[in-house]
């Protein structure tokens, strides 16, 4: 399995990077975790244009799920089409909100590209790879996923407070993704994003080898971010994310 990070900005696109998009490929299948706005340009560098053969989306804040919108027109408009529909995994209201966002009455909707596929918490599979989603603490229904094949497997929080969840479905990842969007300060709002910090404390507890903090607000100095999460009390290995960046899990 190898992942490749595509987009790790939070909330927006940052000059470096697109927001949230994470290609995970194995055995000639691309899957996508999260589709978010800036990612669909970036994604070229690595895989050919019609390669995706699969996406689950965390949730539907824009920066996850916008670029959903221009694949549809790729899939439904390219020269060499028509191509088959990509399985889409996402929170319950995704095809109607997708749908919305595209918003073009006279043309087809985004079901002529996608199959969509309501989530709920479990584990399921997706072409070679075996998907575990689990439901997250943020505002809105969000997953967070788990991918495991040949024995490895990456975690990714999606967006999230504090979870035990979360704790729970990365345990002894090999590589956890988590986000960490706020710069720490006593008075944290709960029920919305992670500090370095507590990314880091998330990843002590859950044991992983890897921690990717990802997620990273373009507002933020992200080295004072990872200098945060190294008083988490993690000690295994952890590093920023960075768009291009590509890990190979064996
Ligand atoms: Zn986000
Ligand atoms: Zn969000």
């Amino acid at each position: 399995m190898k992942l490749t990070i595509i987009g790790c900005s939070g909330s927006f696109p940052g000059p470096d990077s697109p927001s949230s998009c994470y290609l995970l490929e194995a055995e000639g299948f691309r899957m996508l975790l999260d589709f978010g706005n800036g990612a669909l340009g970036a994604l070229q560098r690595h895989i050919g244009l019609y390669d995706v053969d699969a996406i689950c989306l965390s949730h539907l804040h824009a920066d996850h799920c916008l670029d959903m919108c221009p694949y549809h027109v790729v899939r439904t408009y390219s020269p060499v089409g028509p191509l088959p529909k990509v399985p889409v995994y996402g929170p319950s209201d995704a095809r109607r909100r997708l749908n919305s966002a595209y918003a073009m009455p006279d043309e087809p909707s985004l079901d002529t590209a996608f199959d969509f596929v309501e989530l709920t918490p479990g584990t399921f599979e997706v072409g070679p790879f075996e998907v575990t989603a689990a439901l997250m603490n943020h505002p809105v229904e969000t997953y967070g996923f788990r991918v495991s094949h040949g024995g490895r497997s990456v975690a990714y929080s999606g967006d999230t407070g504090e979870s035990a969840e979360l704790v729970k479905l990365a345990s002894g990842a090999d590589v956890f993704l988590c986000e960490a969007s706020h710069l720490d300060r006593p008075d944290l709002p709960s029920g919305l994003h992670l500090s370095g910090r507590q990314a880091a404390e998330h990843a002590a507890r859950a044991d992983v080898e890897t921690l990717v903090l990802t997620h990273l607000v373009p507002w933020n100095d992200s080295d004072r971010v990872l200098e945060e999460a190294r008083g988490g009390g993690f000690g295994g290995r952890m590093e920023l994310a960075r768009s291009g960046a590509g890990y190979d899990l064996g």
